[in-house]
């Protein structure tokens, strides 16, 4: 059977099947209305006192972010609006469950219209939140998973929040669930346990027999129910390849990322909300090279305030104590929408009124960003970093309102680093072509490959029909790439990358020839780079950017590097 593989790893074991109780029951009327919402605020004590205890463990094997997810269930059903039209119906005679079940059903289907997927995700929030809720009503027992023995694989339809925070990641070796991709929480929250996981596995829970041995693949999505001995034996030594390379990895720890002949780079992480700069640490990560903002405004339902912003990058500096924190200013538009913006529908929203255009003039918006970014730049050691840059203009312009602002705090008597340092992101093809230009007014650049190589091959990375074209070894993309690390070299300012490529074993070797200073990258790709970069030598790293600079196709410079790397 094949699903969407979520959080990797193979996990061999022995199937549990976690069934859904039955949460049906016949609605009653009720009289006595003051005692049937005695029982539902009972219920939901009891609801919010389990969620808590669950958040509490979650704290201590996952983490701060993973236990907020847990309590934020418990924001859901105290939510005032939420109890009280719930007590509302039983006002109106109606029994605990099936008010409850109106309301949550309610909000779930305004939730799952949306087009996006952080309000999509809230649906299935509401829906863990009902089900507990009922069940506690229902008086059913929940099935344990704390207790499940070791060498479990748990197939489930729906893996939601709160079952995975009572797992105990020593017995459980996989996850296999009906519905679910790799954005919901519950498969970051088993990215983060380090369990291998698959999702949206088709008719998993009428394929699956409890107790009969399975094998996942938690990367490619693969499952093989009651594996023979041959595929056992295949993935038993897949696994240990796994296994062994992780311990090789992590000789890499506590390192620093140097090449093979000596030469220091720095290895940051790309992050999208201030908790993940932990994150970025306990991978090893040595700071932040992308601190992607437009996440806060996702979330929230109007502009988040200059105290919110401020908090929230203090909060990132502080989790680095000193350590590089590069925050880019709001990059909407393209396929980063926030609704409250009312950003106009666009015939070409990808060339549209976005990033650093939509912040020119939006100025209170952009002024509120970056006095918050200046504000959290006294606790740490941050930078500001333009996004879709393309001419000389809007750097300066950027910059300027950044002086503005500055004068502004001073006179203000509020506390910010003075020699705050200033980037732009160089992700478009313009950039690419005036970086000379452009690295007179940077005080750094970073390369961003995932738009970079939608620019110059004119190739939407969305479009199936064309993502033929969509690869950052192309050698136009490879070409600009060069330009952008030799402009950045003659004016002696740093210059990263960010995009996705940098964390590429192929790419590697070409940017240390280039003359990249700093790669920024998944925090879990951080080992995996340090073990890379230190396999290069200079004139090694040379003598491949020779010869790929010379190839003239995408498929003789990828054929070439893997023969290389
Ligand atoms: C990029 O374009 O490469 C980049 C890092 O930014 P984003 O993916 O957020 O557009
Ligand atoms: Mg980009």
């Amino acid at each position: 059977m094949k699903g969407i593989g979520v959080s990797s790893g193979i996990g061999i074991g022995t199937v549990l099947l976690v069934e859904e109780h039955s949460l049906d029951y016949t609605p009653k009327p009720v009289t006595d209305t003051a005692a049937e919402k005695k029982r539902f605020s009972e219920a939901v004590a009891s609801f919010c006192e389990n969620t808590q205890a669950q958040a509490e463990t979650l704290r201590k094997t996952a983490g701060d972010k993973e236990a907020e997810i847990m309590l934020g269930h418990i924001s859901i059903i105290q939510d005032p609006f939420l109890i009280g039209e719930i007590e509302r119906l039983i006002d109106g005679g109606q029994c605990a469950e099936a008010s409850l079940e109106a309301m949550c059903d309610m909000f779930i289907q305004i939730f799952s219209a949306a087009e996006d997927d952080v309000t999509k995700q809230r649906a299935a929030d509401v829906r863990d939140v009902k089900s507990g809720v009922l069940s506690i009503l229902l008086g059913i027992r929940e099935v344990k998973l704390s207790d499940v023995p070791a060498g479990t694989i748990i197939c489930v339809k729906e893996l939601t929040p709160s079952m995975i925070a009572e797992i105990n990641k020593e017995n459980v070796v996989g996850i296999l669930t009906e519905t679910g991709s790799t954005t919901s929480h519950s498969a970051i929250l088993a990215r983060v346990l380090e369990i291998p996981a698959v999702m949206s596995v088709p008719d998993l829970m009428k394929t699956a027999k409890n107790e009969e041995k399975a094998v996942i693949d938690g990367s490619k999505g693969d499952v093989i129910l009651s594996p023979d001995e041959a595929q056992l034996a295949v993935y038993a030594e897949k696994r240990e390849k796994l296994l062994q390379e992780r311990r090789e990895l992590e000789k890499f720890r506590g390192k620093a990322t140097v090449s093979a002949d000596g030469t220091v780079y720095e290895l940051v992480c790309n992050i999208g909300k201030p908790e993940d700069a932990a994150k970025a640490l306990q991978f090893d990560g040595e700071g932040v090279g992308l601190f992607r903002t437009e996440f806060l405004f996702m979330d929230k339902t109007a502009v988040p305030s200059e105290e919110e912003q401020f908090n929230e990058y203090k909060k990132a500096a502080m989790i680095l104590k000193g350590k590089p924190l590069i925050i880019r200013t709001l990059d909407i538009g393209g396929d980063k929408d926030i609704p409250y913006l009312g950003l106009a529908k666009e015939e070409n929203p990808f060339m549209g009124f976005r990033a650093i255009r939509y912040c020119l003039k939006n100025r209170d918006l952009f002024r509120i960003q970056l006095r918050a970014i200046l504000r959290a730049s006294a606790f740490g050691n941050v930078s500001i970093m333009f996004p879709l840059i393309t001419c000389v203009e809007e750097v300066r312009k950027g910059k300027a309102l950044v002086e503005e602002l500055k004068a502004e705090l001073s006179s203000e008597g509020i506390e910010y680093d003075k020699d705050i340092k200033v980037g732009i992101m160089t992700e478009t093809a313009a950039s690419g072509i005036i970086a000379d230009y452009l690295a007179k007014e940077a005080d750094f650049f970073s390369i961003g490959t995932n738009d970079l190589t939608g620019y110059t091959m004119a190739a939407d990375r969305g479009n199936s029909d064309v993502s033929y074209l969509y690869s950052a070894l192309q050698p136009s993309v490879l070409r600009m790439i060069r330009s952008i690390i030799t402009a950045a070299g003659e004016q002696n300012i740093p210059v990263g990358m960010c995009g996705e490529a940098a964390a590429d074993p192929m790419m590697i070797p070409l940017l240390i020839s280039f003359g990249l200073t700093e790669f920024s990258v998944s925090a879990p790709s951080v080992l995996r780079v340090r073990k890379c970069i230190a396999s290069w030598t200079k004139q090694r790293a040379d003598e491949v950017a020779e010869k790929v600079m010379q190839l003239a196709t995408e498929q003789e410079v990828r054929e070439y590097l893997s023969s290389v790397t």
